[in-house]
């Protein structure tokens, strides 16, 4: 692979085809220094490509239903006509290897719909992180054509909140449980949500759903939202239903409608495009520090003074930044 490719990435991206929508991504991922370059400029030519897309992140904590949700409203998307991208963040895979999409039986019918494309999560090892690789996938999938993109998350460490800052709408999925019904949920989870939506709302569950429904929402009385225009909604969902899940998408709209007539929308994806912009700047000076021989020679030495106390932190912070 060499530079002169990435004209060809970019076509391949732009009409929309599989194998290369495929290899762009995998391009992305790679931490390559050649690679890196080619990508910086393979998104630059897409870049103008992009923006068009309803991009809606899911959270929640594992077996709440988000890969089924994932699925039911895909599918429901997907037999309307819409092209539906699916990308996944799991900071867990990093450990494990794995991936929450690696499961093959997941999302098997969204997976197979000629309107749909479904990508795992990147490998954590990548510069940037996952969440960056995921956003740039994200735009990759929008040069390509495709109108919606759902970044599934779990929730877990900052991955919900590195997602609640690419996408457009960001919607936490609970489910009634045994007990205390906030247990366990972080706060920070309520923040950043622009609705709950209390998933397994069916058969038996449907009473204790909404019982969830009315406790989740004198919790979020207590949270002060983020826009003056749009007050996080509770919901309450089935992925085992056929449209079970169209509400959420209704909300999605309104949503959208609402903050295009305020300017919202655009002032958010302003703020998100600088947020990712300090975010690359923060990893990057990271990595160069971390690479830069001097530092490397040093910190061995430094670090065992300061363990030991014959150094201060301080001191030994300001040591080592001289050497960049
Ligand atoms: P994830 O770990 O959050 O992706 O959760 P999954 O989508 O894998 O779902 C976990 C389990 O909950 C599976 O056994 C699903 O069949 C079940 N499930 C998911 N959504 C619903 C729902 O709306 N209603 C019911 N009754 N079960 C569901």
């Amino acid at each position: 692979m060499d530079l002169h490719q990435c004209d060809a990435f970019v076509k391949g991206v732009l009409e929309g085809n599989r194998r290369w929508i495929a290899k762009s991504m995998t391009l992305v991922e790679s931490s390559l220094p050649l690679h890196r370059t080619m990508a910086a400029r393979m998104m630059d030519g897409l870049l103008p490509h992009t923006g068009k897309s309803v991009r809606l992140g899911i959270t929640g904590v594992p077996g709440v239903g988000k890969s089924t949700f994932v699925e039911n409203l895909g599918l429901y998307l997907a037999n309307k006509g819409h092209k539906v991208a699916v990308l996944a963040v799991d900071p867990s895979s990093q450990r494990s290897g794995g991936s929450i999409l690696g499961d093959k039986t997941r999302m098997e019918q969204l997976a197979c719909h000629e309107n749909a494309f479904i990508r795992p999560s990147p490998s954590g090892e990548t510069l940037g992180g996952v969440a960056a690789k995921t956003r740039e996938m994200m735009l990759v999938c929008e040069a390509a054509g495709f109108d919606v993109v759902m970044v599934e998350t779990v929730g877990v460490g900052q991955s919900e909140t590195q997602v609640s800052t690419m996408v457009d709408f960001f919607l936490a999925l609970m489910i009634a449980g045994a007990g205390d019904e906030l247990q366990g949920i972080k706060k920070g989870i309520l923040e950043v949500a622009d609705a709950i939506a209390i998933n397994k709302a069916d058969g038996d569950n449907l009473e204790r759903a909404s019982s969830a429904r009315q406790e989740y929402e004198i919790a979020m009385h207590m949270v002060t939202p983020e826009s003056p225009t749009w007050r996080p909604p509770v919901l309450t969902c089935s992925s085992m239903l056929e449209g079970g899940t169209v509400n959420v998408w209704e909300t999605v709209l309104e949503h959208r409608r609402k903050m295009k007539e305020t300017k919202e929308f655009e002032q958010r994806r302003r703020a998100q495009a600088l947020d990712w912009m300090w975010h690359l700047l923060e990893t990057g000076l990271k990595d160069r520090f971390k690479e830069n021989p001097d530092v490397r020679a040093n910190m061995p030495h430094i670090s065992h003074q300061v363990e030991n106390e014959l150094m201060s932190p301080t001191a030994a912070a300001e040591r080592l930044l001289s050497y960049v």
